[in-house]
């Protein structure tokens, strides 16, 4: 069994229904159980301006699937939920990112954990604070001190 924890982001066709349905869907995986939820955050966008606002929230999920096996399942997810890729961090129904499993540190061409760029994502690092404010990093960095950064956020909770 491992802990992963999952990014969840979604800025078109309501969006809290898309994380809800990607909630319920992640639950239902074969050999997996889902442990805790955080809130759901409304966000501005990364990279392009022009898109509505994100929903953002992070999950943990208890798994005997294997890393690769796990992406595997959520893009299946992202896609049954109508993920379109047209441009780099432009608008999707769904964006499911692997941000942390046990200790595991890899990088291959389709999976790096920990996910590249969640120290410096506040709509990552908030709501993972929320589920497991006790969490070390693989690299033994606590997430409460990367919190520290984002306390003042101005996210709103959505839900
Ligand atoms: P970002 O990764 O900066 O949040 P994004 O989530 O919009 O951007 P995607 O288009 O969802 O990027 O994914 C691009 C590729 O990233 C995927 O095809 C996947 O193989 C790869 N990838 C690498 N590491 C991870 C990870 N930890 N979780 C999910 N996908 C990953
Ligand atoms: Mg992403
Ligand atoms: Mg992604």
């Amino acid at each position: 069994m491992a802990i992963a924890y999952i990014a969840l982001g979604s800025n078109l066709n309501t969006p809290v229904e898309q994380l809800n349905t990607a909630l319920q869907t992640m639950a239902n995986l074969p050999h997996t159980t889902l442990l805790a939820q955080s809130s759901f955050y409304q966000s501005k966008p990364l990279g392009p301006q022009d898109q509505p606002d994100y929903v953002n929230a992070v999950a943990c999920l208890e798994t005997t699937l294997a890393p690769l096996e796990l992406l595997d399942a959520l893009q299946k997810i992202e896609n049954e939920q109508g993920r379109v890729r047209l441009r780099r961090w432009g608008e999707r129904t769904l964006d499911l990112d692997i941000l942390l499993y046990d200790n595991l540190v890899m990088q291959s061409e389709r999976l790096t954990i920990p996910h590249y760029d969640m120290h410096n994502r506040e709509f990552v690092i908030v709501p993972l604070f929320e589920i497991a404010p006790d969490l070390a990093l693989p690299n033994g960095q606590k997430i409460s001190d990367q919190y520290e950064k984002f306390k003042k956020h101005q996210m709103n909770v959505c839900n």
